[in-house]
């Protein structure tokens, strides 16, 4: 639908990531006009947007250049995708050494990512709303912004480990003896939020789970391990919002939107719609694209109302 907008009246911006920290969600923000890139919490945030056509790409690492002055020169613009190449070398070097550290030998290893593997892991193992099941791990100072970030819906946290490359080997371990992933794909949490499993069922077969992940670790022949056994709840996954919600029928990334947040999974949302509905979304459809942000009506959208 096409609308008529003046064009001083409203700000071109790019959202560039979201975030967790202190247990709550936010979003970071890029002002092309101003230059400035700013943190705004998300819970409560309007979205008020259009995306022209055809719309201009930022790299949604540009924002660390304004927290971080040791991080490389981002290249800003991107022709396609999320990241600039600058930033996608980048990020492989730091990936590649980061998660395969535990398959090397320690002579190989920098210095510099040595001392980041000497703090306390956990290892995890995390239920979705789909019934999938995985295991992880985390820095334990991070561990509850790691599962909130994942946006996972019940959690056990198993062990604790005093170092990231013991932390790793057990996962492998697991992944190996138990057949448990590493990780899930957000087409499947997804699923899970449209139409969720029951709490129970789910908190049960991580509870079996935890068991037999124990057994395995005990029996590895690793030491040097301490036993945690506490469990995790998703706050977030538990408000009224959620119950009954429906896909936002149109993408983020074209058209016309207005609606605000009302709670966050991960990085999907559950968006309070113009037209009184609550809807959810990916985020990450909008992520890295330069919109204009002003007063909007949105696209009117329809949804089909679920008969159950
Ligand atoms: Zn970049």
């Amino acid at each position: 639908m096409k609308k008529i907008v003046n064009n001083n009246s409203y700000k071109r911006i790019t959202y560039l990531k979201v975030f967790w920290k202190n247990n709550q969600p936010y979003l970071q923000i890029y002002d092309h006009d101003a230059d400035l890139v700013t943190t705004q919490s998300l819970i409560g945030y309007d979205f008020s947007y259009q995306v022209p056509t055809p719309f201009e790409r930022v790299c949604v690492n540009y924002g660390d250049l304004f927290e971080d002055e040791n991080q490389n020169r981002c290249e800003k613009l991107v022709k396609s995708g999320k990241k600039c190449d600058r930033c996608i070398r980048e990020d492989n070097i730091f990936a590649s050494q980061f998660h395969n550290v535990h398959t090397k030998d320690r002579s190989s290893i920098s210095q510099k990512m040595l001392k980041r593997m000497q703090k306390e892991n956990i290892l995890y193992i995390a239920g979705f709303f789909d019934g999938s099941t995985k295991v992880g791990t985390s820095a334990s100072n991070r561990i509850h912004t790691r599962l909130l970030e994942q946006g996972a819906i019940h959690a056990v946290l198993v062990v604790e480990t005093l170092d990231g490359i013991t932390v790793r080997l057990l996962e492998d371990l697991i992944t190996e003896e138990l057949g448990i992933g590493q990780s899930i794909s957000i087409r499947k949490k997804i699923d899970g939020l449209l139409n969720p499993l029951l709490r129970e069922p789910l908190q049960k077969e991580l509870k079996i789970l935890s068991g037999k992940v124990k057994d395995c670790i005990l029996n590895s022949g690793i030491t040097e391990i301490t036993e945690i056994a506490t469990t995790w709840e998703n706050e977030y996954s538990s408000e009224t919002c959620w119950e009954k919600i429906q896909k936002y029928p149109i993408s983020l990334s074209t058209g016309s939107h207005e609606m605000k947040v009302r709670s966050v999974l991960g990085r999907v949302a559950a968006l309070n719609h113009s037209s009184g509905m609550t809807l959810l979304a990916d985020l990450d459809e909008l992520l890295g694209i330069t919109v204009e942000s002003g007063k909007i009506t949105g696209d009117e959208i329809s949804v089909q109302t679920k008969l159950f």
